[in-house]
């Protein structure tokens, strides 16, 4: 987290308790309603709870938060509920940095808005054939979902117009800084009508956001999620990066191999994975309910009487239904979804630890949460571990050692007489000696739950998605090829493996190349991207990070690149220069001016933030902008 993120945080300015409310409370429109109803969303969260009456006030808003605190909801619900839907022109319009976001954005407009009949939202972003987008523009949307680049070229074009726009929403702001939009997005804020709301998040406040903020934003209300500062000390605390394995059968594994286990509360986001959470779970031998706040207040003290008695071992709750539960044997609280805050995190895992005893908190985060991980780290003042997931053998000595203690358990206070006249007969009936009449009963007795882990042969994976309805999880979270996710937009930062998508959202691995052109040559990033695809015919969702050097530069392509391909980006020119394009050997670089740092990035400098991470060679990440930059001007808010 950074100095200001952090700063945020504690200043208190602003801050909203979470969970206090409900989104009836918060003055949104019956139809949306129905549809939080019907996607299972309990109660706000704090950036929810904070941001939704601003917006239906038709205030400014300036919110500080990232992504899985639910601010997506705390735009796209008031805007919906606000919406004239007899007007099918663009009312609001949202900015994302990356296509990826647009679309999930879009998603969840069209998800909030079921039941507004009629209802369009349009994701607009760079990649997409114009032709299409011009299509769906004549049809006309309510809402607008887009990056900054292609917004501007259908202004520009006069494709898209903005003329009856009530609310903008600039998502992500430091990304899309980090990303070089900010010229766009500015110019995009100077072509909209002056009497709009403006919406900014963001999760942190770099220098040149807060310039945005000043200028386009009018007198906005500050909202962000509230700082957790209570002290969790007695509670071993790790992480499990989503990484290689199906969320499932991690957890699974965990519940077996954890050897300090009594019971747990497992922490999932919404009602409807409560049931479907806790269905899983009991099909794998588990004793186990949900609870949640559809159930009334007699069935959840049911619930949790049988996890204090023993009768159950595992309770798979959302936040609302699991607050204030007090049973000491809860060994392990598990966050299976990720909480939108870390106070939630704290009331959370707070449940295990109690009257003194011992309690792991283990927390599950998909590599785009662990910005949140590291929030909650941060404000709890705690660090939480990298937790190593138990090998198959672990998990499977472990279920042997308990099954051969509960043998042993049955042969010393069980009346086995009976059983022993059935092994007999068995044994003449079927000719077979003791041991393998033993063998075969201890079969049967694990059958349900094998003793052996095996992984299990992916067509058993696919039936399984398909018996629970669910869509197949992606392909880093099964971990059939790749343990690494997708390759989002041109920011990751692990230079040799990242992974791109091929055209039908495949993973595919990416690694670093070296070109013999550099910032001395006069060569810009969209030099070689075009270089790239046009010679070497690749897609530019392929071509990923690009670094400029002076002699040099790196990019990051797909590690599989065809002979041909290689072969013709080799010979390839741009500048004047052949590419000599080969695998980057990370390698210092040829010549290194005297003083300061070798390789001046390209990027970070320009846009006047300080650089996220360094490359390989200790040098700060630069970052790439598409477009160039300072091509319009700027200016106050009209
Ligand atoms: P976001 O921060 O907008 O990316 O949201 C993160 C995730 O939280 C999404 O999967 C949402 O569906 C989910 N979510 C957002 N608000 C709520 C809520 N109030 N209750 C349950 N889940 C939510």
């Amino acid at each position: 987290m950074s100095e200001s993120e952090s700063e945020l945080m504690e200043s208190g300015e602003a801050v909203i308790e979470s969970a206090t409310v409900s989104f009836a409370d918060l003055g949104l429109s019956p139809p949306i309603l129905q549809a939080l109803a019907d996607v299972g969303y309990e109660t706000p969260s704090s950036i929810q709870a904070g941001c939704i009456p601003v917006l239906l006030a038709g205030k400014d808003l300036l919110g500080m938060a990232q992504t899985g605190t639910g601010k997506t909801a705390a735009f796209a619900l008031p805007i919906l509920s606000k919406l004239h839907l007899e007007n099918a022109t663009p009312q609001a319009l949202v900015l994302t940095p990356t296509r990826e976001l647009a679309i999930q954005v879009a998603e969840a407009f069209a998800r909030y808005a079921k039941h507004l009949p009629g209802f369009h939202v349009l994701p607009i972003y760079g990649g997409q054939s114009y032709g299409i987008q011009l299509k769906q523009l004549a049809r006309g949307a309510h809402v607008i979902v887009g990056t900054p680049g292609r917004i501007m070229d259908h202004l520009e074009r006069e494709s898209l117009s903005l003329a009856g726009l009530k609310t903008l929403v600039l998502d992500e702001g430091d990304e899309m800084l980090r990303m070089g939009f900010i010229d766009d997005v500015e110019w995009i804020l100077e072509h909209t009508p002056a009497e709009r709301q403006t919406a900014l998040f963001s999760a942190t406040l770099p220098e040149a956001i807060r310039r945005v903020a000043q200028n386009y934003l009018l007198t906005p209300e500050e909202v962000s999620i509230k700082a957790a500062t209570q002290t969790v000390a007695a509670i071993r605390q790790c992480y499990w990066q989503v990484s290689g394995l199906h969320k499932l059968d991690a957890l699974t594994r965990i519940l077996d191999a954890e050897s300090e286990f009594d019971a747990a509360i497992i922490f999932v986001r919404t009602k409807l994975l409560t049931e479907e959470l806790a269905n899983k779970l009991e099909a794998r031998g588990y004793s186990v309910a949900a609870l949640n706040g559809d159930m009334n207040q007699q069935a959840r003290e049911r619930v949790i009487e049988q996890l204090k008695s023993g009768g159950l071992d595992i309770v798979v709750a959302t936040d609302v239904a699991a607050r204030g539960i007090d049973v000491p044997r809860i060994s392990h609280v598990i966050n299976y979804d990720i909480p939108y805050d870390a106070e939630a995190y704290v009331h959370r895992i707070g449940r295990t630890g109690r009257a003194g005893r011992a309690g792991t908190a283990i927390l599950f985060a998909a590599p785009r949460e662990m910005r949140m991980l590291r929030t909650i780290e941060r404000a709890t003042r705690q660090p939480i571990e990298h937790l190593i997931l138990p090998t198959q053998q672990a998990v499977t000595d472990r279920r042997v050692s308990l099954f051969k203690e509960r043998v042993a358990q049955a042969l010393t206070t069980e009346d086995l007489d009976f059983f022993e006249s059935l092994v007999s007969e068995l044994e003449t009936e079927q000719e077979a000696t003791p041991e393998r009449i033993a063998a075969a009963l201890a079969f049967l007795a694990q059958r349900e739950r094998p003793l052996r882990l095996e992984e299990k042969p992916q067509h058993a994976k696919k039936r399984e998605y398909a018996e629970y309805g669910l869509p197949r999880p992606p392909r880093y979270e099964r971990g059939e090829r790749h343990e690494r996710p997708p390759y989002r937009g041109r920011s990751a930062s692990f230079p040799g493996e990242d992974v791109g998508e091929d055209d039908r959202g495949n993973a595919v691995v990416m690694t670093r190349y070296r070109i013999d052109v550099g910032r001395a040559h006069g060569v810009s990033p969209k030099d070689i991207v075009g270089a790239i695809a046009n010679e070497g015919n690749l897609p530019s969702r392929l071509i990923g990070r690009i670094d400029l050097y002076e002699e040099y530069s790196t990019v990051d392509l797909p590690n599989d690149l065809s002979k041909e391909t290689m072969q013709i980006l080799r010979s390839a020119w741009v500048r004047r220069r052949q590419l000599n394009l080969a695998p980057d050997n990370g390698a210092p670089p040829p010549r290194r001016p005297s003083g300061g740092r070798a390789h001046k990035p390209y990027g970070g400098e320009r846009f006047g933030i300080p650089p996220r991470d360094e490359d390989f060679h200790g040098n700060p990440k630069p970052w790439r902008s598409e477009r160039p930059v300072g091509r319009f001007g700027r200016g106050g808010k009209k």
